[in-house]
C-alpha cells in the first residue's frame, strides 16, 4: 500500500517537475502547430517503444462536436466548461494503428476531423474551464506513466516535468500541403491557398491566446521537419529518448 502511495506522489513530481523522479517510466511531449506531423510521429514513437500514445487535440475535438451538436455557443465558457467535465472520452487502438476516439459510448474518430470542427476547435481551447478539465484528465492518464502525448501545451503546462520534450513545426505550406494529402485520403478537397489560410488562422489563435498559449518550452529540443521524411523524424527523437533512457 504505502509503495503504491509513494508511486504515485512519484508521478506528481515526474509530471510536474519538482523532483528528479529515477522512476524508469518515461513522459515524451510532443507540441507544435497544426499539421506538423505531431500524431503520426507520436504514434510511431509510442508503438516503438510499446507505450500509450495520447492525442489531446482529439480531446478538444470531442468537446467540440458534443458543443456543436448540443448548440452551446463556443463562447459559453460555463456550459462548455461542464461539458468537458462530463464526457469521458475514450481511445482504442484502432485499424492501421491509428486510435479510435470515444465520447461516452459512441465512435467519434471520423466527425472530430470535420471542417466544422477544426473551423471552431481553436475558440472553443481558449476556454479555461474546457482546458482546467481537460488537462486534469490528461494529467490522470500521464499518471500511468510510458506516454506520449501530443498537443500544444503538454511540455509547458500538463507536464512541464515530462522527461522529453519536443517541439515540432515546418513552413505553413508544407504542413499545408500534408493536411490536403489526409483529407484528400478522406475524399475532401481543399485547395492550397484555402488550407494555408485556415492553418495560419489556426496557429495564430493557437499563439496568442491567453491561457497555454502555443508556445515551446524553454527547454523543448525543436524540430523543423519541413525538409524531413517521417522515418528521419522518428529515428531522431528516438534516439533523444534512448539517450535520456540511459
Ligand atoms: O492537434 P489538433 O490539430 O487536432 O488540435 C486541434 C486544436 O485543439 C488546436 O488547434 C488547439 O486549438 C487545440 N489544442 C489545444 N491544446 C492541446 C491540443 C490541442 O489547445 N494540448
Amino acid at each position: 500500500m504505502t509503495r503504491m502511495v509513494d508511486s504515485g506522489l512519484w508521478m506528481l513530481d515526474k509530471i510536474f517537475g519538482t523532483r528528479n523522479s529515477e522512476l524508469r517510466t518515461m513522459i515524451i511531449a510532443i507540441d507544435g502547430p497544426a499539421g506538423a506531423g505531431k500524431s503520426t510521429i507520436s504514434r510511431l514513437i509510442a508503438a516503438r517503444h510499446g507505450w500509450t500514445y495520447l492525442d489531446t487535440g482529439a480531446m478538444y475535438r470531442a468537446v467540440t462536436l458534443m458543443a456543436v451538436e448540443q448548440g452551446i455557443a463556443p463562447a459559453d465558457e460555463d456550459e462548455l466548461g461542464a461539458l468537458a467535465r462530463n464526457v469521458e472520452i475514450g481511445f482504442k487502438p484502432g485499424p492501421g494503428g491509428s486510435p479510435q476516439v470515444f465520447a461516452g459510448c459512441r465512435d467519434v474518430t471520423h466527425e472530430i476531423r470535420s471542417q466544422d470542427v477544426s473551423a471552431l476547435v481553436s475558440e472553443v481551447s481558449a476556454q479555461g474551464a474546457v482546458r482546467e478539465a481537460l488537462v486534469e484528465k490528461q494529467r490522470a492518464i500521464a499518471a500511468r506513466g510510458n506516454v506520449v502525448m501530443d498537443g500544444r501545451d503538454i511540455g509547458t503546462v500538463v507536464c512541464p516535468g515530462a522527461d522529453v520534450k519536443i517541439f515540432l513545426t515546418a513552413s505553413n505550406p508544407e504542413r499545408s500541403r500534408r493536411r490536403r494529402l489526409e483529407l484528400q485520403q478522406k475524399g475532401v478537397e481543399v485547395s492550397q491557398a484555402q488550407m494555408e489560410r485556415e492553418i495560419a488562422a489556426r496557429d495564430d489563435y493557437d499563439s496568442s491566446r491567453e491561457l497555454a498559449p502555443l508556445k515551446a518550452a524553454d527547454d523543448a529540443i525543436i524540430i523543423d521537419t519541413t525538409n524531413m521524411t517521417i522515418e528521419q523524424v522518428v529515428d531522431k527523437i528516438s534516439e533523444i529518448i534512448e539517450k535520456q533512457l540511459k
